[in-house]
């Protein structure tokens, strides 16, 4: 008989998928793309999810009948939520109001509460949805709160996992590793694990035109100001994070990651999110400039079903201001 013992032992060992279409034709290397969706919670969070509350009931800050509280624009909820039904425990979710309405009501399928806050205002304020868990978290008993901002279980998990998959599906010929940025945990711990086998590999990030971070590593003036990509860009830099370890980090405008997207589905069938739009987009930009005997693997952190009312929706991408819909 082959079975898995529960949902949790089904989460990683995700496929490269090569992208043929979504390239300009005289692309030389080969660009795969590691396809987080074919998780069970539909994202690359499923696995930091696993990673920090099995570490937490190793610990015992979590135990039967305790709640599981997290500020989450979505994909980490639904990881932790999918963990929390399967073993019992109770969760609270936090979500600024930008995230889609999808995705909330994703979270109460799983039987989680889930706390809307505005968007617009910063961490430390007391309405943001960082703050609004701490306090659930304050008033609830026998809560644990992961905080994938600051838990190293999360960067850890995709040096466990996520690198050693890469290294070895690619027999170790990668050359260049493509990834989003939001709590810096998958192209942390994935770089980590990737340069320690070839110090060679070059790591690139990719932020959304807004956030902090490539202001922060190429030192110029921050300036943050507001973005539709969902799950990546950061406005502070998390403990999670460590853009030592990155070589380069490429802007990408939601237009360009969403019309990526949208080719993704249509010229590829692969139905992603618009970070891995963006992370596509850039990687395109990368391969560009490599020869045939590199190979670059780009990340699609989660699946497209989460923007089926947003980034495919003709109507939302006029309104938004994204032009003439491909
Ligand atoms: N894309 C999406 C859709 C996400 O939800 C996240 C997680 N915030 C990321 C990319 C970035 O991943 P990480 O937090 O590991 O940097």
């Amino acid at each position: 008989m082959k079975f898995y013992e529960n949902i949790i032992d089904t989460i990683g060992s995700t496929p490269l998928i090569r992208l043929h279409r979504v390239l300009p034709p005289e692309t030389q290397p080969l660009v795969l793309a590691k396809t987080e969706s074919f998780n069970p919670g539909g994202s690359a969070k499923d696995r930091i999810a696993k990673a920090m509350l099995l570490a937490a009931e190793h610990d015992g800050k979590i135990q039967k009948g305790g709640t599981v509280v997290e500020p989450t624009s979505g994909n980490t909820g639904v990881g932790l939520a999918l963990f929390a039904a399967s073993r019992g425990y109770r969760m609270v979710f936090t979500m600024p109001e930008k995230m889609s309405k999808d995705k909330e009501l994703l979270l109460r399928a799983f039987g989680a509460e889930v706390i809307r806050t505005p968007t617009n205002v910063p961490p430390e304020d007391e309405r943001s949805y960082y703050k609004v868990a701490e306090k659930v978290a304050k008033e609830t008993p026998g809560s644990f709160v992961p905080n994938q901002f600051a838990n190293q279980n999360n960067p850890q998990a995709h040096f466990a996992t996520t690198g050693p998959e890469i290294w070895k599906d690619t027999d170790g010929e990668i050359t260049h590793f493509v990834a989003g940025i939001g709590t810096g945990g998958t192209i942390s711990g994935t770089a980590r694990y990737l340069k320690a086998k070839n110090p060679d590999v070059k790591i690139i990030g990719v932020d959304p035109e807004g956030s902090i971070y490539h202001h922060v590593f190429y030192g110029t003036p921050p300036e943050s100001h507001p973005y539709k990509v969902e799950g990546t860009g950061e406005d502070f830099i998390p403990a999670t994070v460590d853009l030592d370890i990155v070589d380069d980090i490429i802007v990408v405008s939601d237009a360009d990651a969403f019309r990526t997207t949208r080719r993704l589905a249509r010229e590829e069938g692969i139905l992603a999110g618009g970070t891995a739009g963006a992370s596509v987009f850039a990687a395109a930009q990368v391969a560009q400039n490599l020869k045939k005997d590199d190979l670059v693997v780009v990340l699609l952190p989660d699946t497209g079903r989460n923007y089926i009312t947003t980034i495919f929706n003709d109507e939302w991408m006029k309104n938004n201001g994204f032009g003439d819909v491909i």
